[in-house]
């Protein structure tokens, strides 16, 4: 087998982790290219002893120095937005993970694909702020993006040897996160820390944040649309609190295909450095003596507006998508800071778009501006709100 070489966009986050430790296990014929972090030197300089690679990426420059007092590293040492850009359109690169956070996603992606590296897709939020670019650039460029979300994951899979052309729905399940139950009066008291433990899945706080307001559910109904071309109005949501079903495609003929597995995101990186081949795992296997019920139900987005803003902005599609995204950055984090509730998550995001208008047809530097302007604005919101709790 040819050499393999992955980069790995975001190693000491969640996805990042798991796909070094998925690497290491099943893919001795891949070897590794870049490891990037944020901040996470240690974490950095733990997964390089384990993975010796080409090169690493630190963004935040000022902590080069630590990591070099961590580490023995005689490899490359890249920072900044332009390391990691260079470090996914590097040369002997295969295949490029991307699992950064956020709207940091989108260059370096851009980057990969424009060097015609196959992308196993991770960070949603790429696809959410400038799916029509990544699109046109990976066919342009004739590159195949492999979605790493379970959802999106279970979807490839039931479309293998499928006509595009007979797909009538994707339907999504959603776990309905960790507040599934709880009333309006419930909600508006919820905090961060309760919000963060999520019954099925463990992931990074963004993600686990956008579970409990359903908004990661309406990012990826915006992922499904721009991975698999179809319509919104052909994009269904259902809650499946077991998250034992990971998603499913409804055809013309009325049958409907869904995949299935417990709920570990190995699952799905292991399948993309496959694709569209399958090969051995040990990862646990189910126990259907453990299993006796599988549920659905409608989601409530009178509870859980994020799914309806989501819904709306891609109808709307243009810049709305690349608003909605950035002001949920600043919202979650301002959640995550404890400045400001749960409730106002939503708030905040609704205002935003309301007060930012659409370009319909962007350029990059269209929603670069729209990301921008839609961050200054939600923090705007957020500011005010923190300030009349503290008054109260
Ligand atoms: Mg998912």
């Amino acid at each position: 087998m040819s050499q393999q070489m992955i980069t790995i966009l975001g190693s000491t986050g969640s996805i990042g982790t798991q796909t070094i430790e998925v690497v290491r296990a099943h893919h001795p014929t891949i070897s590794f290219g870049f490891l990037t972090t944020n901040k996470r030197v240690a974490l950095l300089a733990e997964q390089v002893r384990l993975t010796n690679p080409f090169g690493v990426v630190i963004r935040d420059k000022s902590l080069v120095d630590e990591f070099i007092q961590l580490s023995d590293f005689k490899g490359v040492i890249l920072t900044g937005e332009e390391g990691l850009c260079q470090a996914a359109e590097w040369e002997r690169n295969t295949i490029v993970m991307s699992s950064l956070i956020g709207f940091s996603g989108v260059l370096p992606t851009l980057h990969a694909i424009k060097a015609g590296k196959t992308i196993a897709l991770a960070n949603k939020e790429t696809l959410v702020s400038a799916g029509s670019f990544i699109v046109e650039s990976a066919k342009k460029h004739n590159v195949q993006i492999i979605a790493v979300d379970s959802e999106h994951s279970a979807i490839l899979q039931c479309l293998l040897n499928e006509n595009t052309q007979s797909i009538e729905k994707l339907i999504l399940t959603a776990s309905g996160g960790p507040f599934r139950n709880y009333s309006n009066e419930q909600l508006r008291t919820v905090t961060a820390s309760q919000a963060l433990k999520h019954p099925n899945w463990e992931m990074g706080a963004k993600i686990t944040i956008d579970s409990a307001t359903l908004m990661n559910k309406g990012f990826e109904m915006i992922e499904a649309m721009w991975l698999f071309d179809v319509k919104p109005s052909n994009i269904e949501v259902v809650v499946h609190p077991q998250s034992i079903i990971h998603s499913m495609v409804q055809f013309v003929d009325g049958s409907i295909k869904a995949q299935l597995g417990l709920p570990d995101m190995k699952l799905p990186i292991h399948y993309a450095l496959t694709f569209p081949e399958r090969r051995y795992s040990n990862f646990e296997r189910m126990d259907w003596k453990k299993i006796s019920t599988l549920t659905f139900e409608q989601p409530d987005t009178q509870r859980f507006p994020c799914l309806q803003l989501a819904y709306s902005a891609m109808e709307r599609g243009g810049t709305s998508t690349a608003i909605l995204n950035a002001a949920n950055e600043i919202a979650v984090a301002e959640f995550l800071a404890g400045r400001i509730g749960f409730c106002d998550i939503p708030r905040i995001i609704e205002e935003t778009m309301g007060k930012i208008s659409t370009v319909d047809s962007p350029t990059l530097d269209d929603i670069i501006s729209a990301d921008q302007t839609a961050r200054s604005q939600a923090m705007t919101l957020a500011q005010a709100i923190t300030n009349s709790m503290t008054i109260l």
